[in-house]
C-alpha cells in the first residue's frame, strides 16, 4: 500500500483491543475518516500521545479496504494542550468536533473546514475562552457545509428585511422570515435586529482576530436559543457535547 501524508484533527479516539486506537480523524485530504493505529497503546515512539482529540497532527497513513485507514505515524503540528486545562474549553472544543465528527460526510475534503477547526482550536487554546466562540463557529461550520442561515430577507417571500421589521427565525427553512408569512405552524422564533446583524456580520468577518470579536449579551443569548436548535433540526437529533454544556453551564 502507498504511503501518504495530511494534515489532521483528531476528532475522537476509541480503545481497539488491547493495544490498537481507533481514530476518527478530519484531514485535509480526505475530509473525515476513520483510521486504526496499530500498536498505539503500546508504541510511545511513533506517535507520542499524538493521537487524543483536539490535536492538530501530521499523519503518514495507507489507505485500506472497507474505507478504513492505517494511521502509522502522527507527529503534532502544533501543541493544543491548554485547552485540556479548563474545563469551558474542553466543553467548546468538544462542541466543535462533535459537529464536525456528525455533520461531515466521510471522505469529502473540505480544506476550509480543517482551516476553521483550526483556527477555532487555536484560539481556544492561545485565549481565555469566550461565549463569542461557539456562537461564531457554528455559523461560520454551517457556511462551509451548505446550510448558511439566510438572515437578511424572507426565505419564503424574499422580501428584504430592514432593522426596523419584524422577524422570526424558521428552523425548518433555515432562515428568517417576515411577519407577514410568518404564522404559528412554523414554529418559529422572534429574533432581534441587532442579532439578524450580529448573525450578517459573523458570517463575513476575518476570523484572523475572532479573538477581539465581543458581542452584546443579549445576541450571545438569543443565538445561543436559535443556532444549535436550527443544528438540531438539520441533524435530526442533538449533539451530547451540547447537552452537556448547557448542564454545566445551568449549574
Ligand atoms: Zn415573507
Amino acid at each position: 500500500m502507498q504511503r501518504r501524508k495530511t494534515d489532521a484533527v483528531v476528532l475522537h479516539r476509541a480503545d481497539f483491543g488491547e493495544i490498537d486506537l481507533i481514530v476518527t480523524l478530519y484531514t485535509a485530504d480526505l475530509g473525515k475518516v476513520r483510521g486504526i493505529a496499530k500498536g498505539a497503546k503500546r508504541s510511545k515512539r511513533r506517535f507520542v500521545n499524538n493521537l487524543q482529540p483536539f490535536s492538530y497532527i501530521r499523519v503518514v497513513f495507507a489507505e485500506g479496504r472497507g474505507g478504513l485507514i492505517r494511521v502509522d505515524e502522527a507527529d503534532m503540528i502544533h501543541p493544543l494542550f491548554r485547552i485540556s486545562e479548563d474545563i469551558t474549553k474542553v466543553l467548546y472544543g468538544s462542541y466543535f468536533l462533535e459537529m464536525v465528527k456528525e455533520m461531515t460526510g466521510e471522505k469529502e475534503s473540505n480544506p476550509r473546514l480543517l482551516e476553521l477547526l483550526v483556527t477555532f482550536l487555536t484560539v481556544l487554546n492561545d485565549f481565555p475562552a469566550r461565549e463569542e466562540y461557539p456562537r461564531v463557529f457554528e455559523l461560520r461550520f454551517l457556511d462551509l457545509i451548505g446550510y448558511r442561515p439566510r438572515v437578511t430577507e424572507c426565505v419564503l417571500c424574499n422580501q428584504a428585511l430592514s432593522l426596523t421589521d419584524q422577524a422570526w427565525f424558521s428552523f425548518r427553512h433555515g432562515g428568517t422570515v417576515c411577519k407577514k408569512c410568518n404564522n404559528n405552524a412554523l414554529g418559529a422564533m422572534a429574533v432581534s435586529a441587532e442579532t439578524r446583524r450580529a448573525m450578517e456580520g459573523v458570517l463575513s468577518m476575518d476570523l484572523a482576530a475572532v479573538q477581539e470579536l465581543r458581542l452584546p449579551p443579549q445576541v450571545i443569548a438569543e443565538g445561543r436559543e436559535i443556532i444549535p436548535r436550527f443544528i438540531q433540526h438539520q441533524l435530526g437529533k442533538a449533539l451530547k457535547s451540547l447537552r452537556v454544556m448547557e448542564a454545566v453551564q445551568g449549574v
